[in-house]
Parts: C-alpha cells; structure tokens; sequence
C-alpha cells in the first residue's frame, strides 16, 4: 500500500493526515515541535482556559463546523456570548461596525468569512487532541524535515537528526518559508518563490484579573485599536466575556494581541516588559485597577501569513509548479488563514493524494 507523509502537524496537517487515514490509507504525519497543533495552543491555568493562538472561527464557512461534527465534537460547540466589538478612537471606545474587525486588524481572510464565532466548552485544542487520537501511531513529532528529495517514483525524506523517511506522496503542511526550504531540491524556483511569501509576527498576553480589578464592564467581545493609536497592543478581547468557561467566578481573563506588520520590534522586549506595556495601554481604555494577579505570554514569530496584490497570482504559479514536482500544499499560505481555509484547504490535499493512490 502507498504511504503518504505529511509534513507539518498544524490544523492543515492534521486534517490532511486524517482525510487519508479514515480512507484506509497509510500516512504518516512528521512534526517538528514537540506536540502538534502548531499555532493552535491551548492552556488549562489554574481555572482560565487560555488560548495561545485562535480562540475561535467564524462560522460563515462550513469546514471547522463540519469537522467538528466528523469528529464527535458537535455537543462541545458553543457560541460567541456577544457580538460587539469596540474600536478605540483615539479618545474613548466606541461600537465598531459589524464585520470590520479583520479590516481594522489588517488580517487576510480567504473571504465568505462571517457570522458568529464559535469555539469549543474545552478550547481549540479539543480538536487538535481528537484529530491526534485518530491518528495514534502514525504521527511523529520532533521530526524536522529538512529536505524532500526524488527517490525513483516516490519521494526521501530528510530528516534532523533522524534516518530519512520514505514515501510514495508528500503533502507540505507547512508555513511558506518552510515549504521553500523543503522543495529546494526539486524546484529551485519553486523555493524562490515559497520564500516571497511574507509573514508577520505577533504575541498574545492572557491577563487575569479579579473581576473588581477592571472597571469597564467588558460588555463586547473585545476592542480593535487602529494603526497609529497605540504602539503595543492591536486588539484585545474580553475572553471571559466572549465564550463561557474561561475564567472562574469572580474572574476576569483578556487577551491582548500584540505585534502590527511592520513593527514586530516590540517582540524583542522579555515577557514581563511586554505584560508592562500591554497594560499600561489597557488602564486607560479599561480601568485596570492592579496589575494582572497571573499572566501567560504566547509568541508567534512569522507565523501570521499576509497577502499582499501579488498573492492570488503568486499562488496560482506556486500550485502549478507544486503539482508538476508532485508535491501538494495545504496550510494557511495559500488560500486563506482562517481556520475553515486551512481545514478546507487539508481536505483537498488529502483527497488528491487518496487520488493518487488510487491509480499507483
Ligand atoms: C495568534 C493567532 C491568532 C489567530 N486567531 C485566529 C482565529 O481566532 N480564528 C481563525 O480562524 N484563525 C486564526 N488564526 C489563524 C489560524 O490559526 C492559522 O492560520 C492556522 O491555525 C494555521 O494552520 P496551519 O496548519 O496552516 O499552520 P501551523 O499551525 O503554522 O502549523 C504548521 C506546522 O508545521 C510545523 N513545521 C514547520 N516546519 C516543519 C518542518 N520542517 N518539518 C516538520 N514540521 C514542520 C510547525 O511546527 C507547525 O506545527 C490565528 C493565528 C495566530 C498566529
């Protein structure tokens, strides 16, 4: 039987693997890190329920809905509490207009993104455990692939610091920077291209604080600040108000986002200076009466991809050069970085690869 590898263990790689796996197929999933999920990064803290990275979709798209029902998970589903988002406007916090956070936010969305935003009773995480339960034995982790090569009709695989792995199919789970490193020797401009796919950096910062410390009644989802407002934070969402569970009683859980496109400097800064920054730009907008009682800071270098006008075409050019080396792509370069694009985009590639399997 054939045996595909897929490279990377995000939402992408994961979805893709188990596409291939629910079909009878071998596949075996290498990841480089220590646990699979990639930037999904969810965190039980002494009863707040933190989200490193995503903490929802929206459910305008179908694919994170539909996998959550594929995978049992339908009951564990629960909705936004508010809709509201507020927008600093240099003076005071205003209602901004529904659907114009991602705008404000300057994030690239594969489009037919809208509607309410759900989550999971337990966090995004719930899903990557469930697809990681279904794929027991045939995920490797701290298995950096550092080069795909041609080996007669198949593939090798190199790894660091392991034996190469061989595979008959390769799916590039991967963030673009890394997808140009691995396709180096069977597209050298392939690679050139990959690595023109810009990526912005960013930081979240779970703050928790007893519900007396914050003034502002935290009746909205979150705020957005525009480019040009404020130096550190970009938004902020009120998590405990926004999805249930995520702070015990008397609690109050934020999250803030930190780190515009362009301006990553503010990363350099340790955790605690970064804590330092983020609240003293929140005290105003807030009424933070005493700093964070716990704080967790999640770090994301180049992980956030932006498309810029090129984009749709350089995909359009990278997809055809991918396919004519017989290697598929899947993962938030390409299409889309919402979660439902990168689902949507892992269950094309794994169906390809059932494809090809079929006729080998
Ligand atoms: C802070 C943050 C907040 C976000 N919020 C939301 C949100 O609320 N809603 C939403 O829909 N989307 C959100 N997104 C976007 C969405 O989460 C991502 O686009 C999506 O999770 C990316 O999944 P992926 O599988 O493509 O990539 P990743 O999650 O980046 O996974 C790629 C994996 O590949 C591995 N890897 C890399 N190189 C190698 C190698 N050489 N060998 C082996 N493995 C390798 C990495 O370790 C990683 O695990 C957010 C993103 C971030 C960073």
């Amino acid at each position: 039987m054939s045996t595909t590898a897929v490279i990377g263990g995000g939402i992408a790689g994961l979805v893709a693997a188990w596409e291939i796996s629910r079909h009878g197929q071998q596949v075996a999933l290498l990841e480089a890190a220590p646990r699979v999920g990639g930037v999904i990064a969810t965190e039980q803290v002494a009863g707040f329920l933190m989200e490193g990275g995503p903490d929802s979709f929206l459910a305008g798209r179908p694919e994170m809905m539909s996998l959550c029902a594929e995978l049992g998970l339908a009951a564990e589903l629960i909705g936004q509490r508010s809709r509201r988002v507020l927008i600093y406007d240099g003076q005071r916090l205003v209602e901004l207009p529904p659907g114009k956070a991602a705008e404000v936010l300057e994030l690239s969305t594969g489009g037919g993104e809208a509607g309410d935003a759900f989550s999971l009773r337990g966090g995004l995480g719930v899903v990557v455990d469930a697809l990681a339960a279904r794929l027991a034995g045939r995920i490797r982790t701290g298995a950096r692939v550092v080069a795909v090569m041609r080996a007669g009709a198949g593939f090798r695989l190199m790894l660091e610091p392991a034996e190469p792995v061989e595979a008959d199919a390769v799916i590039l789970a991967v963030p673009a920077p890394a997808a140009s490193g691995l396709v180096r020797h069977l597209d050298r401009e392939l690679a050139t291209t990959l690595a023109d796919c810009a990526y912005g950096s960013s930081a979240t910062i779970s703050l928790a604080y007893p519900r007396e410390a914050v003034r502002h009644p935290l009746d909205a989802a979150g705020l957005v600040i525009p480019r040009g407002v404020a130096r550190a934070v970009v938004a902020c969402t009120f998590a405990s108000s926004k999805f249930a569970g995520r702070a015990p009683a008397g609690s109050v859980l934020l999250r803030a986002f930190v780190g515009r496109y362009g301006d990553a400097s503010l990363l350099d800064a340790d955790d605690a200076a970064l804590v330092a920054a983020v609240e003293g730009e929140l005290e105003p907008l807030l009424g933070l009466a005493a700093p964070a009682d716990r704080w967790q800071v999640f770090r994301w270098p180049a992980a956030i991809p932006r498309y810029d006008d090129a984009h749709r075409a350089r995909v359009g050019w990278i997809r055809e050069r991918a396919a004519a080396a017989d290697v598929l792509l899947a993962g938030a370069a390409y299409d889309g970085i919402g979660l439902s694009d990168c689902v949507a985009s892992a269950k094309v590639a794994g169906s390809a690869a059932l494809g090809a399997a079929s006729v080998r």
